[in-house]
């Protein structure tokens, strides 16, 4: 394999964006991983935070009974900081309400691609043992220090990382409480419903929403897939404009058709995921579509109901909480936010949870050394968007990347073997 670098030229569709060339170099099996979380190096669109904060791992802290510190959520954020924390010898617990770690960024491939799912979720159990403990957390004493249990237990702690994410809709999110085979099954449901349905609705233009539709008319080329969207522009509206306008190229040369700047008006009457013969989606616009399958890529909700009471004047107005340069949160020196559930003025993404959990594991590390603490400061943006295993678009701290370099560094693994190396488990 071989490693893409960039340089700087002109886009070729709009001399206001800056294009990342790739130039060919001999590729370390890393590299391409490194692109989104835990080992970001080159791609870093907060790099100089990160190297800042970069901890040597492997060498193990010397800490005394009182030290334990306690996670709550293993998304991207969480199994970051509890991989760091275990190389550490630092005490911890992780704690999640579900037994498997859900690799998100592929949901929407395993919702389209048969046998796909099982590698979408990762045992907890497995990689962190008795550091792991399944349950939902419903409060946070403060005065005590201690973590709240829905069960009624509750885990008393020295620092607490909140990184309890967000949920939205299936498939891009998996919200229920189950095992990990019952979350696997119900993505080889959904593949069914796809496999069945002629014509398809994606309602949503966002990241999300692209993706969707684009990886159904890789697998399906004959399907009829319409893309509802409530604005002009598809994708994020922190993203470049000519990654924009090339996201709409590449759906439109797969053939998918474009309802865009309508909404869609009767949503609560329609069934998703789940295919039939006749729904009738319709638009603010007047538009109706007759179609077989409604999949919802809307909707992010930040996951606050843990700390929400704790720290009720700590929240921004979307329930994320307000954190310092060091990610504590304002007022606590021994309580981190990290990812979705961080407001930090940056997109919410898994590339983000992974840098959070590098500053905050350092600076717990830090603290305890009695040493200055590490600042993250967001930086230029580094958004690749997956259209399917064999195209894409995005940029890398700020540089338009074509499709070649996307392909190489998302589109083909979604980033499945990072988060399965995270974990120190093989996929199957
Ligand atoms: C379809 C889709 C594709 C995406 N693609 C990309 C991409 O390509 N690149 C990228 O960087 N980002 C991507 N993202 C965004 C990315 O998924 C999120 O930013 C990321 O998941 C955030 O990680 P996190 O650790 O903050 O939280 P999450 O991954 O949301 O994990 C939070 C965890 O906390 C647990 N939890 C929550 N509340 C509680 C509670 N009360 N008690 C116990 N446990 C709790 C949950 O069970 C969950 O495991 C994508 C998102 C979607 C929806």
């Amino acid at each position: 394999m071989r490693e893409l670098r960039h340089r700087a030229v002109t886009c070729p569709q709009s001399p206001s964006c800056q294009v990342a060339e790739p130039e060919l170099e001999p590729m370390t099996s890393d590299s391409q991983a490194r692109a989104l979380s835990a080992e970001p190096r080159c791609f870093s669109n907060a790099s100089s935070a990160y190297v800042s904060a970069r901890i040597k791992m492997g060498s193990q802290l010397s800490v005394d009974n009182s030290v334990q510190v306690v996670i709550v959520g293993g998304g991207f954020g969480g199994i970051a900081a509890a991989s760091q924390l275990k190389s550490w010898g630092i005490p911890f617990t992780l704690v999640d309400m579900r037994d498997a770690f859900h690799h998100n960024v592929a949901a929407l491939r395993a919702s389209v691609e048969k046998g796909f799912a099982k590698k979408t979720f990762i045992s907890y159990t497995v990689t962190f043992k008795d550091n792991f403990r399944q349950g939902l957390v419903v409060g946070i004493d403060l005065q005590k220090q201690r973590v709240l249990l829905q069960d009624g237990e509750a885990l008393s702690f020295s620092h607490l990382i909140l990184a309890t994410g967000s949920d939205g809709p299936f498939p891009g999110k998996f919200n229920q409480l189950s095992n990990m085979e019952t979350a696997i099954q119900s993505y080889e449901v959904m593949v069914k419903q796809v496999q069945k349905s002629q014509h398809i609705v994606v309602v949503g233009g966002g990241s999300a929403g692209v993706e969707m539709a684009a990886e159904i008319k890789t697998d399906y080329p004959e399907k009829e897939v319409i893309l509802i969207h409530s604005q002009v522009a598809l994708a994020d509206v922190e993203l470049l404009p000519c990654v924009r306008q090339e996201v709409k190229e590449i759906l439109l040369r797969k053939g998918v058709k474009l309802v865009l700047s309508e909404r869609v008006s009767n949503l609560d009457q329609l069934p998703l995921n789940e295919s039939q013969e006749h729904i009738l989606v319709k638009t603010d616009k007047g538009t109706e579509v007759d179609t077989n399958l409604v999949i919802l890529c809307t909707g992010i909700k930040i996951n606050s109901s843990a700390y929400s009471s704790a720290f009720a004047d700590k929240l921004a107005t979307n329930g994320a909480l307000r954190v310092n340069e060091h990610l504590q949160v304002e007022g606590f020196d021994q309580i981190y936010a990290i990812g979705d559930c961080a407001d930090v003025k940056e997109p919410k993404m898994a590339y983000h949870a992974g840098l959070h959990a590098n500053v905050v594991v350092a600076n717990i590390v830090n603290s305890m050394k009695q040493k200055p603490l590490q600042s993250y400061r967001p930086g230029a943006l580094t958004f690749l968007l997956s259209m399917g295993r064999n195209d894409g678009v995005g940029q890398i701290s700020g540089f338009y990347v074509g499709r070649l370099m996307v392909r190489l560094a998302k589109s083909r693994d979604l980033f499945i073997s990072t988060s399965w190396k995270t974990m120190g488990q093989t996929p199957p």
